[in-house]
């Protein structure tokens, strides 16, 4: 196969696996992320689901789970906002099953394992405070913010939800839609939960908790082999607290304090209520998504979109 030079553009989940990817098939890759370090672009929420599927390739394609702390998911837990089981999903079989164990990860570490197997790759060059500006699908080539031209024979464009080249490379507007829900990203330490009897088994058996109640659910898992308890409650805007996020513009985050939360969730179980009651400061997050594009990629093949550029959660 001929060994191409590829152009990825973001160094996001997605760009840093794709990169593995082709760097693994014999292309050189180089990397253009705007942040100017890392610590900027990993903290998008704390904890992530790396489910066997994605732990497959990304071991297929270098990455090493070994050199991160993580919790080995027992399964998915469904249980109604007062506390009542509703669906048991045990996962004890999963690495027998599908070849590989069901992890839970901080994204900042994930993001770091990418980031170092990539860097040890000498097919990858990462370049960070590297900002795209223009894209030049004939030669095919990006502008940088400063003027710096970049050739490839390749483009992959994992540049996020708010993609800068979805709309050219569709032919029509695509933003991202709100989709009326309101992210609460939260991580707290684990310690007072296995000091509190009642809580303590959240941390020592790893379960994905989903509390299902009234316009919202919280979900809760621990990570770091359990240093750490990381909770993503989604509310309706309708039934979020406090001052609601912009409906039009950038603001896609703020920094709330508890006393919202522990009002919004007062009477729910008593898990619920005791992490609201833990949360210190968190952050809200709008969630957006946008119609089904009609294409990923350029007619001339020399460009692609990936991730959440083109299909977000
Ligand atoms: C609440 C929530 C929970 C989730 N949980 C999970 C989970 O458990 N498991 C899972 O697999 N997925 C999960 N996801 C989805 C997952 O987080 C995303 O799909 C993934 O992080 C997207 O990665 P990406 O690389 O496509 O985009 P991003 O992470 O957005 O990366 C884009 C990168 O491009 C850079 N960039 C943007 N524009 C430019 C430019 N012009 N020039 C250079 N660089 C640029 C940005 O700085 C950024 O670093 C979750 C998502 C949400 C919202």
């Amino acid at each position: 196969m001929q060994s191409l030079n590829i152009i990825v553009v973001g160094a996001g989940i997605g760009g840093l696996q794709a990169s593995l990817a082709l760097a693994k098939d014999g292309h050189r890759v180089t990397v253009l992320e705007s942040a100017k370090a890392f610590e900027e672009s990993s903290q998008v929420g704390a904890g992530i689901r790396v489910p066997p599927n994605s732990h497959k390739l990304s071991t297929s394609w270098g990455v090493d789970f070994s050199k991160v702390k993580k919790d080995v998911s027992m399964g998915n837990r469904f249980v109604d906002w007062k506390g009542k089981m509703l669906l048991s999903l045990d996962f004890s079989d999963v690495e027998k099953r599908y070849g590989a164990p069901y992890y839970f990860l901080h994204r900042a570490d994930l993001i770091k394992l990418l980031v170092d197997t990539a860097q040890e790759n000498e097919r990858i060059t990462i370049r960070m405070g590297s900002r795209v500006e223009k894209y030049d699908f004939e030669t095919p080539a990006v502008t940088l913010v400063g003027g710096e031209v970049v050739k490839g024979d390749l483009i992959v464009c994992a540049d996020g939800i708010k993609s800068a080249i979805r709309d050219e490379i569709n032919g029509r507007p695509l933003p991202p839609q709100d989709t009326g829900d309101v992210a609460y990203r939260i991580l707290v330490p684990a310690q007072p939960l296995l000091d509190d009897p009642e809580m303590a088994h959240l941390v020592k058996n790893p379960w994905a908790m989903h509390w299902m109640g009234p316009e919202g659910h919280a979900v809760g898992y621990p990570l770091r082999g359990g240093e750490l308890y990381n909770i993503i409650i989604d509310v309706t805007h309708a039934s979020d607290c406090g001052e609601p996020l912009a409906d039009e513009g950038q603001i896609w985050k703020s920094a709330r304090s508890n006393s919202e939360l522990v009002q919004r969730f007062h009477d729910w179980c008593p898990e619920v209520r005791k992490l609201c009651a833990m949360t210190g400061e968190y952050l809200k997050w709008k969630l957006a998504d946008f119609d089904q594009l009609d294409h990923w990629v350029t007619p001339n093949g020399t460009a692609a979109l990936l991730g959440d550029s083109c299909h977000p959660m």
